[in-house]
């Protein structure tokens, strides 16, 4: 026998292209590449998506309703026929097999093919959903194959052992590469190379969650064995599949345990909880923290006071009170005579935390300063001599604070606001500007605890599930546009009610100048035509900072009555009195993106109400995020609907793309064992001989291979 292939070579065998596959000619390759798939390996991960039983045919008179069958019969009858009640033509071919009879049935159609292929007589096998409308069951549009004159239904079907008496695959198709040729590719490339396909995951584990190997378990989910239970294999839950999504979870979480880890080898501030500033600030609030925000201040507390950088992922639903928190913590660095960085996405949103920061600070007589890229340069000047000689305590602002001439004194704690606007790289930036500051990331688009292990599984996890005290959620209604009468309606009686009101039309890039037009020609209008006694301005992304800083101040001191704008107010504004919110063209804003405009009003304890208005053409999934968005308020199930309808590649975007692409694991369905693979991992992880020690070797070698350059971790060897 030739001696095992090891653990490299068995990489490089998989690595085999399709083309140096028997039996794989140019046109079969075209059309794999039209599926992405290039490789031996690419082709083995690629698992089917659902299976079909042919272990034995039934007959067609226990044939089940509802489900897809594949039976024999002989053709009886055939013909054109007219539907009963709509008088449409449709062509019928009546089939028997001595237990019974079934229809097959095409409503498009060429007659004179219909007419050749089924000719009174003629056997054939047959697959399609079987439904019963009438005395007489029927499939339609069914797939067929015919048997040879004076063939067998026994020997038809011997012939082709990789089609009948087993369970088989059905696998993602292009056009031109039928089901049958792609089992018979796909059984060609499990049987050559799965035996190569090796997961060095250490024994212990592999006996206590009970998973197979990996070799088996990919012969297993392409051809299962005909004893396995078809329900589980459709439903997701066999042994093979849970065996390669725990594989496949196991290596993504022991790189993120490695990255975490990599962090808390860093020599850290340890900071001391004096209350020096914490406590006075506290007292001068005008309310009580909730349980929820104490909670998370003291995991951030903990963090802060071990000897290594903190890295933490603060999350919370719109309005849940994250800013407080963040200043606490900021204090916390600053009692420690460290400084601190706050970066937002946006100018309004700095220039806004700015705001809230300074009087605080002031009356701690502390200093903050406010940083971002359209000041002028001799200001810029003065900031960044004030920080570099140590005299601010805090600076906020913009992405200009991540500027490579942005020097700190001594940053201990970055924290870095609507964390999903910015990517990986801004978080090392900030963590650059100072000697393993702590780093406190913020998030109101709430992610799905999965999401949350995997995107961010290199931080540490803190929520505020709760929302302060008199919050009256608000009550959402979809209006079709032509009820848009309506809207304005409500609006008028808030503003009588001395309320102010947001209406928001979208506005997909800033620079679109027609959509800006539609919101200068949509102000324009609802200022003179619909509101002529009201107060109306508006804001968006073209405005010079100076001029959207009068408007939201206006708006904030109640001298507009009404806010009109683009997106721009998405993020973190806060006005209190604002209490109706009417967004034009809904259907065409996101669910994260919806969730945060709605999370404008509803802030004071007034009762509010969010109106969403839809064009009459409106997507299926416009129509379902609007649906979502009426039926709750809670951030985290409008996140998971938002993963249902999105998937996650796209709900997580390319900005995020730090991890290795999940091939076969699903995070909507596999969450149970996303965690258990990441206990182990994280366990492995801790142990000490992992990094160095031959035992691992292998291991360590396969954890390189799944996570590529995107693990930059120079200690492993
Ligand atoms: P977000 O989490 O969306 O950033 P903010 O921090 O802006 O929320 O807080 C929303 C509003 O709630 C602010 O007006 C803030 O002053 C107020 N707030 C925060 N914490 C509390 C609390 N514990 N009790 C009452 N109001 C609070
Ligand atoms: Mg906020």
């Amino acid at each position: 026998m030739a001696p095992l292939p090891t653990y490299a070579q068995s990489r490089k065998l998989l690595a085999t292209p399709l083309t140096a596959v028997r039996g794989v000619g140019p046109r079969l390759q075209e059309k794999f590449q039209q599926l992405n798939l290039h490789t031996v390996e690419q082709v083995l991960f690629t698992l089917p998506f659902r299976y079909e039983d042919r272990r034995q045919l039934r007959a067609i008179a226990s044939l089940h309703n509802e489900t897809r069958e594949t039976f024999f019969g002989e053709v009886v009858s055939a013909g054109e026929q007219l539907t009963s009640r709509t008088r449409k033509k449709l062509y019928e071919v009546v089939v028997s097999d001595g237990s019974g009879r079934i229809a097959l049935k095409w409503f498009h159609y060429r007659k004179a093919w219909l007419e050749k292929q089924y000719p009174v007589g003629r056997r054939g096998v047959f697959t399609g959903e079987v439904k019963q409308f009438g005395a007489l069951r029927e499939i339609h549009h069914p797939e067929a194959e015919f048997l040879a004159a004076g063939q067998s239904l026994a020997q038809y079907m011997a012939a082709d052992p990789l089609s009948f008496g087993r369970i088989l695959p059905v696998y993602p198709l292009t056009e031109g590469l039928t089901q049958k040729t792609a089992r018979k590719i796909w059984k060609q490339i499990v049987d050559q190379f799965a035996n190569l396909a090796v997961s060095p995951l250490p024994a212990d584990l592999t006996r206590r969650h009970q998973l197979l190997p990996l070799d088996r378990a990919l012969q297993e989910i392409h051809f299962p064995p005909n004893e396995a239970d078809l329900d589980l294999l459709n439903d997701g839950h066999s042994a093979a599949r849970k065996s390669l999504v725990f594989d496949e979870f196991f290596y993504l979480e022991l790189g993120m345990a490695l990255k975490q880890r990599g962090v808390l080898l860093e020599q850290g501030h340890a900071f001391q909880v004096s209350h020096l500033y914490t406590r006075p600030l506290a007292a001068m609030l005008p309310f009580r923290l909730t349980a929820a925000q104490r909670r998370v201040l003291g995991e951030i507390k903990q963090d802060m006071m071990a000897p290594h950088p903190m890295n933490r992922l603060l999350q919370g639903d719109v309005g849940s009170g994250k800013t407080v928190v963040a200043l606490m913590a900021a204090l916390v660095a600053i009692e420690n005579d460290t400084q601190v960085a706050v970066v937002a996405p946006t100018e309004i949103l700095a220039e806004q935390h700015y705001r809230q920061f300074q009087p605080w600070m002031d009356r701690l007589g502390l200093k903050v300063l406010f940083l971002t890229g359209s000041i002028t340069a001799a200001s810029r000047r003065k900031v960044l001599a004030a920080l570099a000689d140590g005299t601010v305590h805090m600076l906020v602002g913009t992405h200009a604070v991540l500027q490579e001439d942005v020097v700190f004194a001594r940053l201990g704690l970055g924290i870095i606001d609507e964390q999903h606007r910015f990517g990986v790289l801004q978080r090392a930036a900030l963590r650059k500007k100072g000697r393993h500051p702590d780093l406190l990331v913020m998030t109101a688009t709430p992610i799905p605890r999965t999401l949350a292990l995997t995107v961010y599984g290199d931080l540490a996890l803190s929520v505020i599930d709760e929302l302060p005290p008199g919050r009256t959620p608000v009550a959402t209604r979809i209006l079709p546009e032509k009820q848009r009468q309506q809207a304005y309606v409500r609006i008028r009686e808030e503003v009588a009610a001395g309320r102010q009101a947001y209406i928001i039309y979208p506005l997909v890039e800033e620079t679109e100048n027609s959509d800006l037009l539609a919101a200068t020609e949509g102000a324009e209008h609802l200022a003179t035509q619909v509101f002529p006694g009201h107060r109306v301005g508006l804001l968006h992304g073209r405005l010079k900072p100076d001029e959207k800083e009068q408007v939201m101040q206006a708006f904030k001191s109640r001298d507009l009555d009404i806010l009109v704008s683009t997106t721009v107010v998405e993020v973190g504004i806060d006005v209190p009195n604002a209490t109706v919110m009417m967004i034009e063209h809904a259907e065409r804003f996101g669910l994260a993106q919806l969730h945060q405009l709605r999370g404008r009003v509803g802030r004071g304890s007034a009762a509010s109400i969010c109106l969403l208005v839809h064009a009459q053409r409106c997507s299926e999934d416009g129509r379902r995020r609007l649906e979502v968005m009426a039926s709750t308020n809670d951030g985290f199930r409008i996140a998971e609907a938002d993963l249902e309808i999105r998937g996650p590649g796209e709900f997580l975007g390319t900005r995020q793309s730090g991890m290795p692409d999940l091939r076969v694991a699903d995070l909507l369905r596999d969450g149970a064992w996303l965690e258990r693979a990441r206990q182990e991992a994280f366990l492995i992880a801790d142990d000490p001989a992992f990094l160095a020690d031959q035992r691992y070797a292998d291991l360590r070698q396969a954890l390189k291979d799944r996570w590529g350059e995107r693990l930059e971790l120079a200690t492993i060897g």
